[in-house]
């Protein structure tokens, strides 16, 4: 099939790139001009395990191609078309100033696509966009060709996209759902025909209304934002009365109409996806008159579980932190991923430098991304990122892991040790394990763990 994706992010380079990879005719395209030039000089702009040798392979082969822009990327897409063109839309809806999902870059691309198609289309939303967003595009594309005194068939479909950061290819390959939202036989056909090859069993295909597909992507992240920050709830209530949260984690788990995923207590979700995504849930609950007494609670709860950390820090090294030094694990949201948007590891650096601590931070992959991020910390001395953990570690009054790597869970606790001034550790992801680190004579405090 031949397909264009607008927007090489996350999800659309990933799309593109395993789209192409079942041998549909790919072009992806950007209006970031930097992102570009890497694709062109075969380096990929994100850090997303598997993502550069499908996205070599599939150029290699000619399925995969990128260019400047959907004007660029129409003409291209459409003179090898005699099929309706899939447009996928995966660009970034980040959060408005008032919650909801800011439209701009989505209603923006619409209205590109309505300027430049010149064959019949099938638009597909791949962002996340509140309930009645296909509609807008509709509308926006129509009104486009209605301008141009053109008559073009096209439809406008909904498939969110479910993929996490850091196993975002075999997600893709190996998905639990596709939902394609649509009321139109065609499309749905269309949709269909492109997808079989990515599911083991037709019944991972789930075909709903448009509106629907919409909001199943947002009530999907509110429902694992929803057992994140219970948790984090309970974890709290563990520590008043010295209960090991993993040991409730585990019996709680252990049913099977709750089953054990997404249960695990830490220092607050960052991401994208979830804070913006429980936001704008919020805002299409109140617009239309539902007060979101759940999602609100959702958010206030992380909020406060972004601080955890660094309460535990201030209760056990004193409020003023002036002349300590901390050294701080992980900086991307998660593991396998250089993303730092709405990371905890911001809020607990921020506040550890404005208590006057000095700070040394490591991240296995998100270090160039960090730079920018804290770019006023680092030019003003209060924070220094490091190539290797034990070089963060080196001389500091206590260590915090905000992220939970991998590397840290096999980091040789002797030489932590040794290197750190006081062997004080306060694991956010309950990474480690706690009965080692006080073999090892560490001081070491989880969320939630006696
Ligand atoms: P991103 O910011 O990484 O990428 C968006 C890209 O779109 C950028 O490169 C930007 O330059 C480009 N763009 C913007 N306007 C454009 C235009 N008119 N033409 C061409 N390119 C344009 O965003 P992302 O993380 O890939 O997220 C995209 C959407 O998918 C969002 O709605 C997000 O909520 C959703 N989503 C994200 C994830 C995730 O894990 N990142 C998962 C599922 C869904």
């Amino acid at each position: 099939m031949n397909i264009l994706v607008v927007g090489a992010g996350y999800v659309g380079l990933v799309t593109a790139a395993c789209l192409a990879n079942k041998t549909n005719r790919v072009v992806c395209v950007d209006t970031d001009p930097k992102k570009l030039a890497k694709l062109a000089s075969g380096q990929i702009p994100i850090y997303e395990p598997g993502l550069k040798e499908i996205v070599d392979a599939a150029v290699s082969n000619k399925y995969l191609t990128f260019e400047l822009g959907i004007k660029a990327g129409l003409t291209k897409v459409e003179s090898e078309s005699t099929e309706p063109t899939l447009v996928f839309i995966a660009v970034g809806t980040p959060q408005g100033e008032d919650g909801s999902a800011d439209l701009r870059y989505v209603l923006a691309a619409a209205r590109e696509i309505g300027q430049q198609l010149t064959q019949p289309a099938i638009v597909i939303n791949k962002s996340t966009v509140p309930v009645g967003t296909a509609e807008s595009v509709k509308g926006e594309v129509a009104w486009q060709l209605f301008q141009r005194k053109c008559f073009i068939e096209f439809d406008v479909a909904s498939n969110p996209e479910f993929l996490k950061e850091g196993a975002a290819i075999e997600d893709f390959f190996k998905p639990d759902r596709i939902v394609i939202g649509t009321d139109n036989e065609n499309t749905k056909a269309n949709m269909l025909k492109l997808y079989r090859p990515f599911v083991d069993d037709e019944k991972r295909l789930l075909t709903v209304g448009v509106k629907e597909a919409e909001l199943i992507k947002y009530a999907s992240n509110a429902m694992l934002a929803t057992r994140i920050s219970f948790m984090n709830e309970i974890a709290n209530i563990c520590d008043r009365y010295g209960i090991d949260v993993e040991d409730v984690r585990q019996g709680v788990g252990m049913d099977s109409r709750i089953g054990p995923a997404f249960l695990k207590a830490g220092c607050g979700y960052g991401g994208s996806c979830f804070p913006k995504d429980v936001q704008a849930l919020v805002r299409i609950a109140q617009s239309v008159g539902v007060e979101p007494l759940v999602l609100n609670g959702v958010e206030s709860r992380n909020k406060k579980q972004k601080q955890y950390l660094f309460e535990h820090i201030v209760a056990k090294m004193g409020k003023d932190l002036t002349g300590r030094k901390i050294a701080v694990w992980g900086l991307a949201f998660k593991p396998e991923t250089d993303d730092m948007r709405e990371a905890s590891s911001i809020d607990l650096i921020r506040a550890l430098c404005h208590a006057g601590a000095q700070v040394v931070a490591h991240d296995p992959v998100a270090k160039e991304v960090a730079e920018q991020v804290f770019a006023d910390l680092i030019r003003n001395g209060r924070l220094t990122l490091v190539d290797h953990a034990m070089a963060a570690t080196q001389d500091a009054d206590a260590l915090a892991l905000v992220t939970e790597w991998a590397e840290y869970k096999t980091a040789d606790l002797d030489a932590l040790k040794q290197s750190l001034k006081a062997a004080i550790v306060f694991d956010g992801r309950n990474h480690l394990n706690p009965v080692v680190m006080k073999q090892h004579g560490f001081h070491y405090a989880g969320v939630g763990r006696v």
